[in-house]
C-alpha cells in the first residue's frame, strides 16, 4: 500500500481509486475501510467520524491536490466506536479485506487488496449483543402506503419475529408508538410527510426507492427470505402488507450483504387486538420509556422484575401493547395466579430461569453466520434450563392453558442440550477462529493434533531418548534452530558411530566441536508440530459448523422454547407481585365498567417507600356507564401537591396493567375493556416544530375529541392551562361537555379552574371529586384522600411558602389574593394598584438609589410586543438580550 493518494504521475493511486468506487455505492454511510488492524476512514467520513467520536483527525497524502482527512479505528475495539455511531445516528459500510494481500501481490506490486462491503450496519439491523440492550427489543419498521392502505412490517433481527399489521390513519400512530422502532424505512417520495411522524417517536427515518415497495416483486423476496417455494402457508397478506414486509426483506438484504437472517415467518397482528395508545399519551404516563428517555420511574422500571432478557423483553411488549381480547387477557392472570398459589415453586423457577442464558439472541445470530462458540454454549445451557423448567411445571396439577402451552414448548430438546453440553468445553472462547472450544474426548483426531502441539517438547524429548538408545550415544541431543528446523546433533568425537548409522541419520551439517543430522520421522514430527495448530483449529471449526447445523434444523422449536422461557419468567414476575407486593388480580369485563378499590401509583409508592417518606394513600376510583351507577366522569379539583395529577394517572397505568395481564396496585379492580386510552397534561413547548405550549396542547385535545369512542378511557390534567383563564376556562368547559355529550366515554378531568364544577350540575355523567387537604394554624396538610365534592379553594399562596418563596413575597400575595377574594365577593372589579400601596412601609426595603444611565437591555425589551413574536423569535430575543448582557 502507498503512503500517498497519489503516485508519482499524479494520478489518483488505485487505493484510493478502490476507496472511491466502494464509496459511491454507499453515499450516505460512513465507510469503515480495512487496512491490516485498523478501519480507515478519509474524506468527510473522516472528519465526521472523528468529531462523533472524538478521535485524532489525521491526513494521508492528497486528492486532486488536497489533503486527504483521515481517521481510524482499531478493528478489535471497532464495537464501542460502532455503538457509539449509531447511537448519534450514523449507518456505516463496512469494507473488509477479500483476499490475502499475499494474493494481491502475485498480481503485481501496486495491486490492491480486494475489498468488500461485508455489511451495512444501521440502527434497526444490530445483533451483536455488545451493541444491543439486553433487556430492550430493537425493532426496524418498513411503512408501506399503497393507495391509501396503510401497513407497518417490523422485526427484532436480533430475536428473528417478524410481524405485519394493517393500521386505519388514525391507527399508525399508536401502533408506531407502541413499536417504539429505533429505524423506519419509508418510499422515498413520501420521506418528507412521514419523517416527522418518524423523529417524534425518536425514530431514524431511512427512505428507499419505490423498487424496494413493490408490492409485486415482495413476494420473491419473501420466498427467497423464507427459503420456501410459496407464501400460501403464512396466510394471506393484502398489497401494502406485502409491501411493507417486501421492503423489510430487500433491506436486510441490502445491509446483511447475501447474509440473510432465519426470520420466524410474518405474524399478522390486527390493530384492534391492541389498546390504542398513542405517542403523546405513552410519553405522559412513562409507560416505558421516562421523559428523559430511560427506564427508572416508568411503569415497566416499577415491575420489571424478571430474571431474563427475553422476559424483559416480553414484558416491555406486554405494557406496551395491552390486549383487548379478555379471554387472552385472563389466561395470563390464571397462570401468574398459579404460580402465586406456589411460592417456592415460583422461587425455584425464577432461580433456573436467572441462570438461563438469552436463547433466542445466540439463535439468531447463529442463523445469521455471526455466532461464536458461546452462542453454542448459551443454547445448551438454555435447553438445559428449559429441562429443568419442565419437570418444576409438571408440579402443578391441572395447569391452565398457558403454562401448561410453555411446558410443551420446553419439553423434548434434551438430545440437543446433551450433544451440545458434551461437546463443547464449560467456558468456550468468544472467537470460533482460535479454537479451543470443543472438549477433549469428543474427536480423536483433534486430541491428538492437540497434544501434538501441546506436548511437542515431550515427544521430542520421547524421540531423543530412543535414538540417544539406538545409536548408544548418551549425550545425542534433539537441537532446533531457524536455520535447520529441528536436528539431531553429537559431539565430533561421535562422528564416526554416526556415519554407519548414515540410512537413517542424514548429514545436514559439520561444525568444529558438534555434527548435525536429520531424520525422516523428525521432519516428519516437525511438520506435524507446525501443523497441528492449525490442523485442530480446522477440526474445531469443521464441528463448530456441525452443531450450527444441528442447532438450526430444530430452529423453530427452539425460537418456541426461548419464548416460552421468557412467559414463565413474566408469568412469575406477576406471581410476585400477587403475593409479595399485595397487588390484586384485575377481572376485565366486556361491559364499561371501572371500579377500582384502593388503588395506587406504583411508580410514586415505589418512590415514597425508597425515599422513606411514609406511606401511599390508596384512593377508589368508580367511572361507571350504567344508568344508575357512578358516573363514567369525574371533575377532579383540589389544592396544588394534593394528589390530582398522581391520581389521574394511577388509574390509566391501572388499566395498561390489568389489560396487559398483569396484577395491578388495588384491592380490587374490575375493568371493562379500554380500546384506546389517551392522557393529556398541559403540554410542554415544542419550540422545534414551531408550536408554543398552548398550540401543542391544542393538537393533542383534538386528537382525542376526533378519535376517542365509548369505550376509551381519556384523562386530562390542566387542559387549557396554557392560555389566559377566561380563554382556558372557556376551551375546557367545551371540552367537557363534548366528552359528555357526544364521545361518552369514560374518563378524568383534573383542573384549577373551580368554576367547571358548576357543570357537574348540569351534566348528569360528570361527578365532582377532590382531594382532600386540611389547614393548621396556615398551613397546609395532604391527606392524598380523593373524596365526592368540590375543592373551596387552592392554597396555592400556602404551598409557594412550602416551596420556600421568600416570606416577604408570599405575605404580599396573600394581601393580593385577599383583595381579589374581596373584590369577588362584594362583585366588584378589583382595584389593585390603589387598595394595594408598594409594600407597606414597615416592610418596605431601603430605597434603591436611581439607575445612573438608562437600562439599554429594558429599554430594548419595552419596544416589543410579545403578542407580535413567535416562539422561535422569541427565543432569538432572550439570545439578543442576554449578549446585550454581557
Ligand atoms: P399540581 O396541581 O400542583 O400539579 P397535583 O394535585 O397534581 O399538583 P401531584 O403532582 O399528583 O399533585 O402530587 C404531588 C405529590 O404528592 C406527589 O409527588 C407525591 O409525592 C404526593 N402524593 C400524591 N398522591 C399521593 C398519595 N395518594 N399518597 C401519598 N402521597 C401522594
Amino acid at each position: 500500500m502507498t503512503g500517498s493518494a497519489k503516485d508519482q504521475s499524479g494520478s489518483v493511486t488505485p487505493m484510493m481509486a478502490q476507496f472511491l468506487t466502494i464509496k459511491a455505492e454507499h453515499p450516505d454511510a460512513l465507510l469503515f475501510y480495512r487496512m491490516g488492524d485498523f478501519y480507515e476512514m478519509f474524506f468527510e467520513d473522516a472528519v465526521a467520524a472523528a468529531a462523533a467520536l472524538d478521535i485524532t483527525l489525521t491526513k494521508r497524502g492528497q486528492h486532486l491536490g488536497e489533503d486527504i482527512a483521515m481517521c481510524g479505528v482499531p478493528v478489535h475495539s471497532a464495537e464501542s466506536y460502532l455503538l457509539t455511531l449509531i447511537r448519534k445516528g450514523f449507518r456505516v459500510a463496512v469494507a473488509e479485506q477479500t483476499e490475502d494481500p499475499a494474493e494481491a501481490k502475485k498480481r503485481g506490486s501496486k495491486a490492491v487488496v480486494a475489498r468488500e462491503v461485508v455489511r451495512l450496519v444501521t440502527p434497526g439491523t444490530l445483533t451483536e449483543d455488545s451493541l444491543l440492550e439486553a433487556r430492550a427489543h430493537n425493532h426496524l419498521v418498513a411503512w408501506s402506503e399503497i393507495r391509501g392502505e396503510t401497513a407497518l412490517a417490523w422485526t427484532d433481527l436480533s430475536t428473528g419475529h417478524l410481524s405485519v399489521a394493517t393500521a386505519a390513519s388514525a391507527g399508525v400512530g399508536p401502533l408506531l408508538a407502541r413499536i417504539a422502532p429505533s429505524e423506519v424505512l419509508v418510499r422515498q417520495d413520501l420521506e418528507a410527510e412521514l419523517a416527522p411522524r418518524v423523529e417524534e417517536i425518536g425514530a431514524v427515518t431511512t427512505p428507499l426507492g419505490a423498487a424496494s415497495f413493490d408490492s409485486a416483486s415482495a413476494e420473491t423476496r419473501l420466498t427467497s427470505l423464507f427459503k420456501v417455494g410459496s407464501l400460501d402457508g403464512f396466510g394471506s397478506f393484502s398489497r401494502a402488507e406485502f409491501s411493507a414486509l417486501g421492503a423489510i426483506a430487500d433491506y436486510l438484504e441490502l445491509t446483511q450483504k447475501g447474509q440473510l437472517p432465519l426470520l420466524r415467518p410474518p405474524v399478522r397482528e390486527t390493530a384492534e387486538g391492541v389498546m390504542a395508545i398513542d405517542a403523546a399519551t405513552r410519553r405522559n404516563l412513562e409507560l416505558t420509556r421516562a421523559m428523559d428517555g430511560g427506564r427508572a420511574g416508568t411503569l415497566l422500571g416499577a415491575v420489571d422484575r424478571t430474571r431474563t432478557g427475553a422476559g424483559a423483553r416480553l414484558l416491555e411488549a406486554r405494557i406496551a401493547g395491552p390486549l383487548t381480547d379478555t379471554l387472552a387477557i385472563d389466561a395470563r392472570l390464571e397462570a401468574a395466579a398459579r404460580l402465586a398459589d406456589d411460592p417456592p415453586l415460583r422461587e425455584r423457577l425464577r432461580e433456573t430461569l436467572s441462570q438461563a442464558p438469552d436463547l433466542e439472541r445466540a439463535l439468531t445470530r447463529l442463523a445469521l453466520g455471526r455466532g461464536t462458540p458461546r452462542d453454542l454454549s448459551a443454547i445448551g445451557r438454555a435447553l438445559g434450563a428449559a429441562e429443568e423448567t419442565v419437570e418444576m411445571l409438571g408440579a402443578v396439577s391441572d395447569p391452565p392453558s398457558d403454562l401448561a402451552a410453555a411446558a410443551a414448548a420446553l419439553s423434548g430438546h434434551h438430545a440437543l442440550a446433551d450433544q451440545l453440553a458434551q461437546t463443547l468445553v464449560e467456558e468456550p472462547p468468544a472467537l470460533a477462529r482460535e479454537g479451543g472450544f470443543i472438549a477433549a474426548g469428543v474427536e480423536q483426531e483433534l486430541d491428538e493434533a492437540r497434544r501434538l502441539r501441546d506436548e511437542g517438547r515431550r515427544v521430542i524429548a520421547e524421540m531423543q531418548a530412543t535414538y540417544a538408545a539406538e545409536t548408544g550415544i548418551a549425550s545425542l541431543k534433539i537441537r532446533h534452530n531457524n536455520v535447520l528446523g529441528y536436528f539431531v546433533e553429537v559431539t565430533a568425537t561421535q562422528a564416526a558411530k554416526m556415519q554407519a548409522l548414515a540410512e537413517r541419520f542424514h548429514h545436514r551439517q559439520t561444525l568444529a566441536s558438534a555434527m548435525r543430522f536429520s531424520t525422516t520421522e523428525l521432519a516428519d514430527l516437525e511438520n506435524r508440530i507446525l501443523n497441528a495448530r492449525a490442523r485442530a483449529i480446522e477440526i474445531e471449526l469443521a464441528l463448530f459448523d456441525n452443531l450450527r447445523d444441528a442447532v438450526l434444523a430444530e430452529q423453530a422449536r427452539l425460537a418456541a422454547a426461548a419464548r416460552a422461557l421468557a412467559e414463565i419468567d413474566v408469568a412469575a414476575t406477576a406471581a410476585l407481585f400477587l403475593d409479595e407486593e399485595r397487588w390484586c388480580r384485575p377481572v376485565v369485563t366486556g361491559d364499561r365498567a371501572f371500579t377500582i378499590e384502593a388503588g395506587r401509583h406504583p411508580v410514586v409508592e415505589q418512590a415514597l417507600r425508597s425515599r422513606g417518606e411514609g406511606a401511599f394513600v390508596p384512593n377508589d376510583c368508580a367511572l361507571g356507564a350504567e344508568e344508575r351507577g357512578p358516573a363514567p366522569l369525574w371533575l377532579l379539583t383540589g389544592p396544588n401537591m394534593a394528589g390530582k395529577s398522581t391520581f389521574l394517572r394511577q388509574n390509566a397505568l391501572i388499566a395498561v396493567l390489568a389489560q396487559a395481564g398483569f396484577p395491578v396496585p388495588a384491592t380490587a379492580a374490575r375493568i371493562g375493556v379500554v380500546d384506546r386510552l389517551f392522557s393529556r397534561v398541559g403540554a410542554a413547548d415544542d419550540l422545534a416544530r414551531g408550536r408554543s405550549t398552548f398550540m401543542v396542547e391544542m393538537v393533542e385535545t383534538a386528537a382525542i375529541l376526533n378519535q376517542a369512542g365509548p369505550r376509551a378511557l381519556v384523562i386530562l390534567d390542566e387542559i387549557g392551562r396554557g392560555t389566559a383563564t377566561y380563554d382556558g376556562l372557556s376551551i375546557a368547559w367545551a371540552v367537557l361537555e363534548h366528552l359528555h355529550d357526544s364521545v361518552q366515554c369514560r374518563g378524568l378531568f383534573a383542573t384549577h379552574y373551580h368554576e367547571l364544577t358548576a357543570l357537574c350540575e348540569r351534566l348528569p355523567a360528570l361527578s365532582p371529586a377532590t382531594v382532600a387537604v386540611r389547614e393548621w394554624e396556615g398551613e397546609v396538610i395532604f391527606l392524598h384522600e380523593v373524596r365526592p365534592g368540590a375543592a373551596d379553594r387552592s392554597y396555592g399562596v400556602q404551598v409557594a411558602r412550602l416551596a420556600g418563596l421568600p416570606e416577604r413575597v408570599v405575605t404580599r400575595a396573600r394581601a393580593v389574593l385577599d383583595q381579589l377574594e374581596q373584590a369577588e365577593r362584594e362583585g366588584s372589579t378589583p382595584d389593585l394598584l390603589s387598595s394595594l400601596p408598594l409594600f407597606a412601609a414597615a416592610e418596605a426595603p431601603p430605597p434603591r438609589a436611581p439607575d445612573p444611565q438608562p437600562d439599554p437591555v429594558a429599554a430594548h425589551l419595552r419596544q416589543v410586543n410579545p403578542d407580535d413574536l413567535s416562539p422561535r423569535e422569541a427565543l432569538d430575543l432572550i439570545y439578543e438580550l442576554r449578549r446585550m448582557l454581557d
